[in-house]
């Protein structure tokens, strides 16, 4: 299993660092947030394997991010909520908008590392290897494409942002969340992106009547097919 990036939201600074600690100690990647807002725009900027959410934050409460990661994100990631308040109610709530589990502070690190490792493991399962778009096919562990059979000659970078959108679809992935899933927190200084969804879509659109691939004006891009037929 390659480390886990994970992000975690969680307004106790000495709390953060002390989980933190454990947590790169198993060689994860963390990205920290101390707001709910600054946790919900990352979430939905970025792509996670796991979030951490504390329920009780200063600016928006852990289940209004929860609700918004689930119902927004363009990718299903596993969130687990972090609370003091050891109670049914809250339990019942944080489920009943999109927790995929509950840890109560406090608790020992090595139970949080269990669960992260038991959530992230569950998810990958869950998300399948295959995914299939119209007549377009892609295969996750062996990192190909085929577009009505035949194999599509992608550049790593061109599959990298295929997978992305086809993972999203038919909901568009903005140009700021491929650009960070490519290139993480440096990226080039050209506009590179569109010249690898120009490359990508003489690969993938340039041979076949229907075009999967579109922009989006002010947004990003989006793979799609239903809409594709319409124009
Ligand atoms: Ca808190």
């Amino acid at each position: 299993m390659r480390p886990l990036k994970i992000l975690l939201i969680e307004d106790n600074p000495s709390i953060a660092r002390q989980l933190a600690e454990f947590l790169e100690i198993e060689g994860w990647q963390m990205d920290f947030a101390h707001r709910g807002r600054q946790g919900l725009h990352l979430a939905l900027e970025q792509i996670f394997d796991l979030i951490i959410l504390d329920l009780g934050l200063p600016d928006m409460d852990g289940l209004k991010v929860c609700e918004k990661i689930k119902t927004q994100a363009a990718v299903n990631m596993p969130i687990l909520m972090l609370t003091a308040r050891d109670s049914i109610a809250d339990k019942e709530s944080g489920f009943g908008i999109g927790a995929d589990d509950y840890l109560c502070k406090p608790f020992e690190p090595r139970e949080l590392i269990l669960r992260c490792r038991a959530l992230a493991r569950r998810h990958q399962l869950h998300t399948s290897d295959e995914i299939q778009i119209g007549d377009l096919q892609i295969n996750q562990r062996q990192q190909t494409a085929y577009r009505d059979k035949q194999p599509l000659a992608l550049t790593t970078i061109g599959y990298r942002i295929l997978a992305l959108l086809a993972q999203a679809s038919p909901a568009p992935v903005s140009r700021s969340a491929i650009i960070h899933h490519i290139w993480g927190d440096e990226p080039p200084k050209t506009d590179a992106l569109k010249s690898h969804i120009y490359s990508l879509r003489q690969t993938l659109d340039k041979p076949f009547q229907v075009p999967m691939l579109k922009t989006i004006n002010n947004l990003g891009y989006q793979l799609d097919v239903a809409n594709a037929r319409n124009q």
